[in-house]
């Protein structure tokens, strides 16, 4: 097979290399890069091998045909995109299709059903995208209260997480694909109660942004993602009447709902709780505390997506792979794929604790 152009260029923006970089490298000139890049010149065996070295990744990821999108479309989403240099949304893009790439490769050969329903819903045949919320809620059989773990619930319903590194200006971006499955790219840097709130609101544009994507979808989904982790009519009665003296009962309710302090002054706000002057001087009062930024969180515990983590347990318990073999799938080398995923201790010939590679997801 032959290597695709636009794979060459897409992981060579990923590694931060020119294409007098690259050139140097493969010992070619640049110009020759360019061709290549252009769907010109296709490059011999020998010289896909030696970009592939170049840019440490297999030759059968720059072998990969399916299409690359684009940051045009409806199914990539940028929390805070307004003010994203291009070139690190063209980095995080990348990084979405080469997620979605090694979670389709580790895919084969794994009959995989998500087991909780991912449904869409046009947003002009609901009344509001926290009617959709609450939908979900229901559908999902989500108890009352605080939801204790929500990424369990996304990756039941067919979300892959996978952590990157990013610029702290990007949360997240998710696609949509048709496999029944979808990918979410989310900041590895990010504190539990932001990155609970980045999930919801990935989710919200999974389920009501399917076909349209128009100038509301941020906030339709940050409207979700509210409602979703934190339901107005059990929010309102902690809410109602609070002042700027109560900041000890927001940092409670954070506890409680594992949602951000800043997140219950605008959610003060938006069930007509408090004022907007009344707003202005509660975020006054959270820079002064430190609590508008917050980066590091220990008392919340983290929630860690598992999914793909026991998608290579059967790999290694059922099929035998090797470290090889995993990375091979994942389109991936051995040290990438080890870096990202850790690395198997042991073989795993324990073929008593799975026998089949059928995954059930159960919650
Ligand atoms: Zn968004």
């Amino acid at each position: 097979m032959s290597a695709n152009p636009q794979m060459i260029s897409l992981v060579r923006e990923l590694r931060r290399m020119t294409q007098t970089h690259l050139a140097e490298a493969v010992g070619v000139r640049q110009g020759f890069i360019s061709m290549i890049e252009a769907g010109v010149r296709d490059p011999s065996d020998e010289v896909v091998r030696l970009i592939a070295n170049a840019l440490d990744c297999p030759v059968t990821l720059l072998e990969e045909q399916a299409p690359v999108r684009g940051g045009e479309a409806q199914d990539l989403h940028f929390r805070r995109r307004k003010t994203l240099p291009v070139t690190e949304r063209r980095r995080m893009e990348a990084k979405l299709h080469l997620s979605y790439l090694t979670v389709r490769g580790l895919l084969s050969g794994i009959d995989y059903e998500p087991s909780l329903p991912l449904p869409t819903l046009d947003i002009d045949d609901i009344d509001s995208p926290a009617e959709a919320a609450r939908l979900i809620r229901r559908l999902w059989r989500i108890p009352t209260g605080p939801i204790p773990d929500l990424t369990a619930y996304l990756e039941a319903a067919g979300i892959f997480l996978i952590p990157c590194s990013a610029p702290s200006k990007i949360d997240a971006v998710t696609r949509r694909c048709e496999e029944g499955w979808h990918v979410t790219a989310y900041n590895k840097g990010m504190p539990v109660d932001r990155d609970r709130l980045t999930r919801a609101h990935e989710l919200g544009h999974l389920i009501l942004h399917e076909r349209y994507s128009g100038a509301d979808a941020e906030e339709e989904a940050n409207e979700f993602a509210a409602e979703l982790l934190a339901p107005a009519d059990e929010i309102y009665p902690h809410l109602a009447g609070i002042t700027t003296r109560d900041l000890g009962k927001l940092i409670d309710l954070r506890m409680h709902w594992k949602v951000s302090v800043p997140f219950f002054v605008h959610r003060a706000a938006d069930l007509g709780c408090i004022s907007e002057r009344q707003q202005r001087s509660f975020y006054q009062l959270l820079n002064s505390h430190g609590l508008m930024h917050q980066t590091v969180d220990h008392q919340l515990p983290p929630e860690q997506p598992t999914l793909l983590t026991r998608i290579i347990d059967v790999h290694r318990t059922t099929h035998e792979y090797t470290l090889d073999d995993l990375a091979e799938s994942a389109r991936m080398t051995p040290q990438r794929f080890g870096a990202k995923f850790g690395l198997p201790q042991h073989k795993a010939a324990d073929a008593t604790t799975s026998r089949s590679s059928k995954l059930k997801i159960v919650r």
